[in-house]
Formats: structure tokens, sequence, C-alpha cells
């Protein structure tokens, strides 16, 4: 038997201006994917011959244009073309690829390898929590594994899933139903953590349902509101054996899903971004987090917005305050060989700055990918980095030169706090604030999403 292996993913952001290009994604193929994929040795332990597609991931972005979708699309449907007596394909997409003139990236590949393989062909996808599920996507999948974790920490488990559900139908000659129930509501991504009631026994009811045997995979999945596309909204996923018991887990959990709806709150301060300020530059803690939530770089937003170090600046802190990093290639190359201790004058804030170091900037695999360029202001620094970069830990930190336990305020670009910057934060202000990754459904401005749909509308639904 004969297994083909790809990944393909890119999370999109309808109002991010920066489109990821070729070289924004981390690529490999053949053999190499493995570097990345945990899937062979699951297959090969079974007696089933891996054949290794593509393996492309970029950051959160712009929705993916046509010609860089294609460069790998296309690769991949060659690998499915010529092993198209594969008797089962294995990808792992993210699940809310939006492609322009196409739209779901992930259906229309579907689409496409369905056209190539035979009927009996089983395709099984690894997908991300926050996918946003196409009711079309369980006539071309027969098994589709969800993460279970917000924050995400179950990427290799949710592969391994995936890859155990397909061997075993291969080897028993089972051919699993999959049911997608949409779900007709959309929060807001950074107040759904799964540690928490009430998704966590949600999450643990589908562990549950997937002990019994008879139900390969049950999923809950949260949506992607920065998406203004048709199939955006939460959803459920279940695949079993029998098409019935599908469908009727699938609707029992959107139910008890959509009955969850009004119970998502923030579980930190959050508060208008002059709030924020107000409240770190009186705070009493030692050490006090912002995070510019709308401006998030790790949902695909850009990171240029000065409005939080503008109000700081206003503010005047007696204590050293960091915003790290604002994406400013002109400031980073308009002085890249400026000394340090230098005085300079900074266009983009219309001020005198005196630079205080120059460091390097990490990519989400924590290889390096740029230059950055802190300048203080009084009190305040900026780090200012020639590529859209994310402040997720202390490495970040020390690899721009910036010292992160000498800032008593330090504001970065996420939504809530990853867990390598929590130990260093007495105090966490979730400011909300506008942008790409805005959490304030409302001020997005989504069009072309279902209607009606919760927040936006209050209403009765049923499953
Ligand atoms: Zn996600």
């Amino acid at each position: 038997m004969k297994v083909i292996v790809a990944s393909f993913q890119c999370e999109s952001n309808s109002k991010a201006k920066t489109h990821p290009q070729k070289y924004d994604f981390e690529y490999f193929r053949g053999e190499d994917i493995f570097k990345k994929l945990v899937v062979k040795d699951i297959f090969e332990k079974n007696g089933i011959e891996v054949v290794p597609a593509v393996y492309a991931a970029a950051l959160p972005s712009g929705t993916v244009e046509l010609p860089v979708y294609n460069y790998y699309h296309d690769q991949i449907l060659e690998t499915v073309r010529e092993n198209a007596d594969a008797d089962g394909i294995f990808i792992y997409f993210h699940g809310s690829m939006e492609v322009e003139e196409i739209g779901s990236g992930e259906l229309y590949m579907l689409k496409n390898i369905r056209k190539i393989v035979s009927g009996h062909c089983l395709i099984a996808l690894t997908l991300d929590a926050h996918a946003n599920i196409t009711d079309e996507l369980g006539d071309f999948a027969q098994i589709i594994c969800g993460y279970k974790t917000v924050p995400h920490t179950d990427q290799a488990e949710s592969q391994m899933r995936a890859a155990r559900a397909l061997c075993r139908c291969l080897k028993e000659g089972l051919r699993p139903h999959t049911y997608t129930q949409r779900v007709p509501m959309l929060l807001k991504n950074d107040t759904l953590l799964t540690k928490y009631e009430p998704l966590k026994g949600l999450i643990e009811e589908t562990l549950h349902l997937e002990s019994r045997g008879d139900i390969l995979a049950a999923n809950l999945f949260l949506g992607h509101c920065w998406i203004d596309a048709p199939n955006t909204s939460a959803s459920t996923v279940v695949c079993a054996l029998d098409g019935e018991t599908a469908e009727k887990t699938a609707k029992r959990l959107a139910n008890e899903l959509w009955a969850t709806r009004r119970d998502y709150k923030f579980l930190i301060e959050a508060e208008e971004p002059a709030e924020c300020v107000k409240r770190a530059v009186e705070g009493r803690e030692n050490r006090i987090f912002i995070t510019d939530s709308g401006d998030n770089t790790t949902a695909g937003a850009e990171g240029e917005s000065l409005e939080i170090l503008r109000l700081l600046l206003a503010k005047d802190p007696q204590k050293p305050a960091c915003v790290a990093g604002i994406t400013s290639r002109e400031t980073v190359e308009k002085f890249g060989d400026a000394p340090v201790g230098s005085e300079v004058f900074c266009d983009l804030l219309g001020r005198t700055a005196r630079v205080k170091a120059h460091g390097e900037i990490l990519g989400w695999t924590k290889e390096i990918i740029g230059r950055s360029l802190t300048l203080s202001f009084g009190n305040v620094d900026a780090i200012f980095t020639e590529k859209r970069s994310a402040f997720i830990e202390k490495g970040n930190f020390d690899k721009a030169n910036a010292d992160l336990l000498g800032y008593r305020i330090v504001v970065v670009k996420l939504g809530y706090l990853f867990e390598e910057l929590k130990p260093f934060a007495d105090r966490e202000l979730f400011a909300l604030s506008d942008g790409a990754s805005c959490v304030e459904l409302k001020k997005l401005g989504l069009k072309r999403i279902l209607r009606p749909m919760y927040p936006l509308e209050d209403f009765e639904w049923k499953a």
C-alpha cells in the first residue's frame, strides 16, 4: 500500500496588507519534508510505502496570490499524478488559507486531487483549530483531525492521530463518513482557550468520543474571524464508520458549542489602548506587558502601528518602557550605520532619538531574518525591525540586544502573551487596538460571511 504525504499551510488575514511571497514559505521537497512532519514512522511501521511530496508553510499573512499558491499546488498535484494509484493521501493544512480568485485554498486543492486519484483513495487531513470549514470538505476528506489545544501545543499529536486513523482504515478496509456542521458563531480568537471551561469540557468530550472505536475523529473548529469569506465560522466535524453516527454526533457537538457562545470572556484586563497605557504607567507591579492585539503579527497584521508608542511618549513614563518590535524597513535602513549613542531624527515619530542598539530579528523557526534597531526616546525605547517579526520570547529581545529585564513596561504585538513570556510578566494588559487583527468583530466590517452570525446578531439556532 502507498500513501502520499504533503503539507501546505498559511493562515490568511483579509485585512493584512502583506501577501506571502514564495520566499516567505518554509519549503522542503522529497524526504526533507520529514524534518517537519512526524508521520513517516507511523506509515512505515504499518508496512505502508510513503511518497513525500512538498512541505510549504508561511507565517499568517494577507491572502495568498494565485501564482504563489499555484507554485506549491502544482508541485503537490504533480506528485499525486505520478502516484495516482495511491491508497491514501495525508495532508497537513492550516484550514484557513484564502486564495485570491479561488477562495479556500484547501478545498480547491482537494477537488483537484480527487479528479486524479481513484474513488477508493482515502484522504486524511490535519487542520489547525482555527480552520474555517467549508461544507464540501467532508465530500473530499474521509479523516479530518484538528488540533485540540489553543494556544496550540498538539500539532505533532494531531498529525499522528490522522496518520494512525488512515493506517487503520487502509488495513481494515474501512471508509469513514465525514459530517461537517457549520455553527453560526464567530468569537474573538483570543478569548478561546482550551485550558479553561467551557472549551475544556467540550474538548474532553471529543476525546471520549474518539475512544469509542466507531468514531475516528471528533472535532471542534473555532473558526478564524479575520477572513472575510463565506466559510468563516465555527464548526464541528465528525468522521465515523457510519454516516448517521457522524451526522448525529456533529450536530450534538454543534448544539453544545452554540450553547456556550456567551461564556467566552477575556481572562485578563482588556481595555482600550489609552487605558492600558495609563494603567501600565500607574501600575506598581515590577513588569507590566501590554499586548497590541489589533496589530498582532502572529495573526497576520503588519506590526507597523505607532499608536501605543505615541500614547506612551505622551505619558512620559518615569520607568523604562519598550515597544517591541515595530516594522519599519526605512527606519532600520536609514540608521543602520549610525553609531550607538548617536543622536538621530526619527521621521516616523517626528522627534529626536538616541541610537541604543543594533541587533537581529528571528523568524518563526528561530532563524535570523533581518536587522533590528533600537531607538531611545527618553525612557521609552522602540525596537524597529526591517521585516515583520514577533517578540514571543526572551530570545527575541536578546537577539535585538535589548535587555528585557531592564524594562518595567513592555509592549508586544501579540494577542495573549505566549507562555514563554509569561514568567517575565507580573501583569498583562490586553489592548483592544484597531488593525488587521482587531478582536472587535463589529469593527472588522466583514461583508462576505454567513448571516446571521453571533455575536453580530443574536438569534435562536439549532443544528
Ligand atoms: Zn490557530
